[in-house]
Formats: C-alpha cells, sequence, structure tokens
C-alpha cells in the first residue's frame, strides 16, 4: 500500500432511481444531450474520490487532477477512478468517463495530466450543466453536435468542452496566441469565468517560481482533505 490513508469516507451518494436511468450506452465517453442528471447526484468542492490501481505516482497524479478541478471551484460529483496498465481497461480508447452500477466511474488508461482532466471535464458537464448550457456551448464553438456519433469525435461540442476544461485547468502554464485566446473564450462560455490556468506570461512577470514537477504525494493530499475528502482504494 502506499503511504496514502483513508482520510475520511462519504456518508452515502444521494444517487436516486431516476439517475439510474440516466445511464445509456451512448454516455459512455461523455453525455448526450437530455442530460439532468445533476438533480440526482450530489456536487460538491468535497468529493469522494476513489482510486482504483496505479501505482503511487498515477494514484498521485488523479488525485491532483481531481483537486485541480474542485480547488478552482468546479464541483465534481463522487468518482471512482480506475488506473490501468494498458487500453484493455479502456475499451480501446486512452480514457473513458461512463457509469458503473448507476455511479460515475473514469477509467485512464494513460499517464497524462491532459487526459484525466479531459475525463473529469466529462463529469464536471455531466452534472453541472443542463441542456440550455449545452446548447450555448455548442453554438459558441460552433460544432454541428452536441455527441451524435455521425459525427467525428473532434468536432463534438461535448468532445470540445472536456478539452476546454483541461486546456483550462493544467498546471503547466499556457504560451500566450491565438490558440490559448480561444481556449481563454471557450472556457468562459463553458463555465462563465476565465480559466485558472496560468500562462508563461503571467508566471515569469510574477516570478512565482512555477515547477513543471508535480507537486509531490503529501502536499496534494493536504489541500485535498482541507477541501474535503477522499477514499483511496487499493493499490493494483
Ligand atoms: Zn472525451
Amino acid at each position: 500500500m502506499p503511504s496514502t490513508t483513508l482520510l475520511a469516507v462519504l456518508t452515502s451518494l444521494l444517487l436516486l432511481p431516476g439517475a439510474m436511468s440516466q445511464t445509456r450506452a451512448d454516455d459512455v465517453h461523455g453525455s448526450g444531450m437530455g442530460g439532468g442528471a445533476r438533480a440526482a447526484v450530489t456536487v460538491s468542492l468535497a468529493p469522494t474520490v476513489t482510486i482504483e490501481g496505479g501505482t503511487p505516482t498515477t494514484r498521485t497524479d488523479a488525485l491532483h487532477a481531481t483537486e485541480r478541478y474542485v480547488s478552482n471551484g468546479y464541483e465534481l460529483p463522487d468518482l471512482v477512478v480506475r488506473l490501468h496498465d494498458d487500453e484493455r481497461g479502456c475499451e480501446g480508447h486512452r480514457g473513458l468517463f461512463h457509469f458503473a452500477d448507476g455511479k460515475p466511474v473514469i477509467d485512464l488508461c494513460f499517464g497524462e495530466e491532459f487526459l484525466a482532466l479531459h475525463e473529469l471535464g466529462h463529469a464536471w458537464e455531466y452534472f453541472n450543466l443542463d441542456d440550455t448550457d449545452r446548447h450555448a456551448f455548442q453554438r459558441a464553438v460552433g460544432a454541428p453536435t452536441w455527441n451524435s456519433h455521425d459525427v467525428p469525435h473532434k468536432f463534438r461540442a461535448v468532445e470540445i468542452a472536456a478539452a476546454t476544461m483541461a486546456d483550462g485547468l493544467l498546471s503547466i502554464p499556457a504560451t500566450p496566441g491565438s490558440n490559448w485566446n480561444r481556449t481563454c473564450v471557450w472556457f468562459e462560455a463553458l463555465t462563465g469565468g476565465p480559466p485558472p490556468r496560468q500562462t508563461t506570461e503571467a508566471t515569469a512577470a510574477v516570478g512565482t517560481g512555477w515547477s513543471s514537477s508535480p507537486r509531490g504525494e503529501a502536499s496534494v493530499l493536504r489541500a485535498l482533505s482541507d477541501l474535503g475528502r477522499s477514499v483511496l482504494g487499493p493499490a493494483g
């Protein structure tokens, strides 16, 4: 077992039967339009995140990605994050957000920060947006569909939403320019505020001594402990 230990246990998921009926095959890797599960599942800045499998490093990285959301005010549901050694755990994808036994689950088959933030972005939008929000974002980015499988993956608004959340929350500073400007516009369209991610310009100007190294496990756990709770499952 890694040195991470059980910090606390959330009392229970407020998962009502209605939420179970929201679980559809097309929820895999993002929501379909017509969600509305947010009334049935609690989101908070203190979600219980159960990490299954992985190494101490990848488990810490997954927690760190979660912390990027909640420490910046983006509420998440209680989640199970399963860390896999290869793509077999993700149905051939790099990562997946879906439901298992009616509970939100993220499977990660690669250890990149962007991927973890992207799949968490699917969880965030599923439980925090309604269809009006989704239509508005789809229009803002000019996507032809929210999540039609007739349209290539990268052109679906649901994927642009998850990628935008990941882009705006990465711990590596962004390079100023047109790509970053577009991310800022889309992030604001999605969340109502600017992205928390810093830029290289800003970090140089204030001399924050930013480091590209992920924060240590103890630091991440301390931050999560301050914010709420985290349950760590056994290492795989
Ligand atoms: Zn995705």
